[in-house]
């Protein structure tokens, strides 16, 4: 992948969408859009996206009916679009229907996402029968089951249609839409579909096991699919033989059913690989330091997390308000600013101050004003050391808000006796307006199970987020997230700290004095130092 590419590429069926693209490519079209908007630093997001290339592909012959798009909201370009749209959670599925124009009230429709390529499916395909039951998608290929008994009103509505194909399956069955949506672009087949609770079809046509299919023609003969049709492939191989064998494309032809494209593989750009290469030296130059906390990565995240995060939540209110005001203030009291910099946290906070809601819009503002080399808040630009991926998708953001989170109880360690203070700001903050749903869920289930409340003083919640970190290092050891550079390990490392561990077991106190020493404040390293 490219930098600042995103999760998708050319080569993928996914529609790659963007702020300046967006409105001309979604609203006011013939046909429906289902877009998945993500973040690249997510990792569930990159777990999830081979699934959603799946999907692109495995339906692209819907194409005049339903196209599969992608945003990624991390991209600063596009954030104010996500904000609008109200997505809180990565990645998020919206359905948006056919004409679809702005509506404030309706920010396309939620849909849920499944754990594979075919539970993305089901669920897209019980939310099209949903719209239309509300009279949507009126020209699209009917996907309301057949609930006449009589064979007869089947060409009713479709009397464009040679023939028409019959499915009969259990009634949770997806077989018979898919179909419908198959053969959408062809006028002379019309797929349609009954459930086993249509029992006068069932007796009917004697219907010894299913899915079963049966095809009438308008010269009134019919002719049944007894036997060995499983998969929606065999029934899409029947279909098209009954109708002209010579439109039968082998099984393995990838290029699709009906429709073949070639694309250009994808000619990584010169100017990128030079930047690897010395981006590449950057990053074995600090992995050399041992674990060292800089400045960038934690205004990185700091900026982020305001500009993204909390600037894409249009509606902040009740919990959302009180978590805000939770970070906004341990942020002031621990954050490693100048004098500057805690005035800006100050504004900040004054936002909050008597207000029952507000827009993260809002934040974004007094965020940019200060963004600025003048304002003289940020000690440099946007970017990642320490955190900085050997891909574009990998670490970043994710990575710097946990060195923020640890530097924040280190330095509370040392400058106030309120031992929850930090893990209470950070436990709101991740359930509230942490991008990666699934994280913050994993996040609070830990609070829990972990027992975050019985943490009784500073050291121990040091402690605590150590274990926590370390948690979660186990569970995505391996995982497709994982950067290959920085392998997943029980932090910190053998030869980081060889006097933190006893034999199979930790050494508290050493791994206590490890963190205190890492995440001081003294040992903050500024870029061009070292
Ligand atoms: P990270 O794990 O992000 O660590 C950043 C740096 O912190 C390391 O480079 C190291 O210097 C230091 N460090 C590592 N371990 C510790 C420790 N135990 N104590 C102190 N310092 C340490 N991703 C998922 O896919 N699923 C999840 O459930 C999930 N939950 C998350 C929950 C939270 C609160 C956060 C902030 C992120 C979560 N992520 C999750 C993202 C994931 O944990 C990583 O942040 C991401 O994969 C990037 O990993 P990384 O290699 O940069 O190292």
């Amino acid at each position: 992948l490219i930098e600042g590419q995103g999760l998708y590429s050319a080569d993928d069926d996914v529609e790659i969408l963007t702020n300046n693209n967006f409105k001309k490519i979604i609203y006011g079209q013939k046909n429906a859009w289902i877009v998945e908007f993500y973040n690249s630093w997510c990792g569930f997001c990159q777990r999830f996206a081979p699934s959603w290339k799946s999907l692109a592909k495995d339906i692209k012959d819907w194409k005049n009916i339903i196209k599969v798009g992608a945003i990624d909201c991390s991209d600063d370009d596009n954030s104010a679009l996500c904000r609008n749209f109200e997505i809180m959670a990565y990645p998020t599925l919206k359905y948006f229907h056919e004409n679809y124009i702005e509506d404030s009230k309706h920010l396309g429709a939620d849909v849920t996402k499944g754990t594979d390529m075919g539970e993305h499916k089901n669920y897209l395909i019980k939310h099209m029968i949903l719209e239309q039951e509300n009279k949507r998608g009126l020209d699209f290929p009917t996907l309301l089951p057949y609930k006449h008994s009589n064979i007869l009103h089947l060409f009713d509505s479709n009397v464009n249609a040679k023939y028409v194909f019959l499915v009969i399956d259990k009634p949770e069955s997806m077989l018979g839409p898919q179909l419908s949506l198959d053969f959408n672009a062809y006028k002379e087949i019309c797929v349609r579909y009954a459930t086993t609770e249509n029992e006068a079809l069932t007796k009917k046509f004697k219907i010894q096991s299913y899915p079963f299919m049966t095809v009438l023609t308008d010269s009134n003969t019919s002719h049944d699919f007894n036997g060995q049709l499983k998969s929606r492939e065999d029934f899409r191989t029947a279909i098209i033989e009954y109708v002209n064998p010579s439109l039968v494309i082998k099984k393995n032809d990838d290029s699709g059913l009906f429709t073949g494209k070639w694309v250009n593989a994808e000619v990584p750009d010169i100017g990128s690989l030079i930047e690897a290469i010395s981006k590449k030296q950057l990053r074995d130059k600090v992995k050399k330091m041992g674990n060292v906390v800089f400045q960038a990565d934690l205004e990185s995240a700091l900026r982020y997390s305001l500009k993204h995060e909390i600037g894409t939540t249009k509606d902040i209110f009740g919990e959302k308000l009180d978590a805000l005001k939770a970070y906004f203030s341990v942020l002031i009291k621990y954050f490693p600013f100048g004098i500057q910099g805690k005035a800006f946290l100050e504004e900040l906070l004054d936002l909050l101050k008597d207000k029952v809601s507000l827009d993260g819009a809002t934040i974004v503002e007094v965020v940019n004003k200060y963004d600025t080399e003048a304002a003289n808040v940020f000690s440099s630009k946007h970017q990642w050391i320490a955190c900085d991926g050997s891909t574009s998708e990998k670490r970043g953001y994710p990575c710097g808000l946990w060195m923020l989170f640890h530097f924040l109880t280190v330095e509370a360690s040392e400058k106030t006796n309120m031992p929850k203070e930090v893990l209470h700001a950070m436990k709101g903050y991740i359930k509230n307006y942490f991008g990666c749903a699934d994280c913050s869920r994993h996040f609070q289930e830990m609070a829990v199970s972990r027992d975050l409340e019985g943490v009784t003083s500073a050291n121990s919640a040091i402690l605590w987020l150590w274990m926590a970190h370390n948690t979660v290092n186990k569970r995505l050891s391996g995982d497709v997230s994982e950067d290959p550079e920085f392998p997943k390990v029980q932090f910190p490392s053998a030869t980081n700290c060889p006097k933190c561990r006893l034999g199979t077991n930790w050494d508290y106190n050493e791994v206590l004095k490890y963190l205190k020493i890492m995440y001081n404040s003294l040992n903050i390293r500024y870029i061009g130092a070292d």
